[in-house]
């Protein structure tokens, strides 16, 4: 039996008269990389933010960890690691600095270089933020979600923008979290990184869930009722293709 450790129960949440999510309810489980899949705008990052304690519901119950939203918001705060948008970080920072300033927000004291290993940053140590590229600014703002040694990290569409190295280094760094422990929900609108991987994915879709368990399940499902590509599939696709020809390592150092 899989421990519950996110409990949402008929979360609610209306701008004006707009409901942008329409009483959803689901648990994510200790351990695994649980992810929100759905087209702009199906409310992903309202359900992500409110667990975060960081948006207001309108009504609902989540508990994280046993702990009840309603009741004790800093002490859940205190539990999760939330990514930090790298464009609000100090600008005259260097990475040393940006994360003993954050730890000292968490009162945590955490070894910067440590941390930045983890993340394959170690080189750039001494940068400031700006001069990160893009698939290092997200390992950057990954890494600022550890800081103080969460259960739970929370990603909100970690990957978008990103080429394909980039993704699947970051894919590489989330099973790493996973396996030394912390929980992963993230949210994302691409098919193949929910696939590759999500042990289960709740899909969303204008503000509701329409299906939700692991992606083998729900290929599984789909074609035992019949459902058939159009074509002959290739075993290879374009990306295979371009990874193929221009490596898997990494070009943005
Ligand atoms: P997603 O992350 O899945 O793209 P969001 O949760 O950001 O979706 O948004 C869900 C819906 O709520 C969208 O239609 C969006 O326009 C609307 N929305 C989000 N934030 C606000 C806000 N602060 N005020 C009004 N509408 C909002
Ligand atoms: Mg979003």
């Amino acid at each position: 039996m899989q421990k519950t450790i996110i409990s949402v129960r008929d979360l609610v949440k209306n701008y004006g008269s707009f409901q942008a999510v329409q009483s959803i309810s689901f648990d994510v489980y200790e351990g695994e990389i649980f992810g929100l899949l759905g087209p702009n705008g199906a409310g992903k990052s309202t359900t992500l933010e409110i667990i975060e304690t960081l948006r207001e519901k309108t009504s609902g119950k989540v508990f994280v960890d046993g702990i009840d939203l309603d009741k004790q918001p800093a002490e859940i705060k205190k539990n999760i690691g939330v990514q930090l948008q790298t464009s609000g970080f100090y600008p005259s920072l260097n990475l040393v600095e940006l994360i003993r300033l954050f730890g000292g927000l968490y009162n945590k004291s955490v070894d910067p270089l440590a941390l930045l290993k983890k993340v394959n940053l170690e080189d750039k140590a001494l940068n400031k933020s700006k001069e990160l590229s893009g698939g290092q600014k997200q390992r950057f703002s990954i890494a600022t979600t550890l800081i103080n040694q969460p259960k739970i990290i929370f990603l909100d569409e970690p990957t978008t923008g990103l080429d394909p190295q980039a993704r699947r280094n970051l894919w590489d760094l989330i099973r790493e979290i996973r396996l030394a422990g912390t929980t992963v929900i993230i949210t994302t609108h691409y098919m193949d990184e929910a696939e590759q991987l999500c042990d289960r994915i709740a899909i969303m879709d204008q503000g509701k869930i329409i299906k939700l368990d692991s992606p083998d399940k729900m290929i599984d499902e789909l074609v035992a009722g019949g459902f058939e590509r159009p074509k002959q599939v290739k075993a290879a696709n374009l990306e295979d293709v371009f990874i193929h020809l221009t490596g898997r390592e990494m070009r943005d150092e």
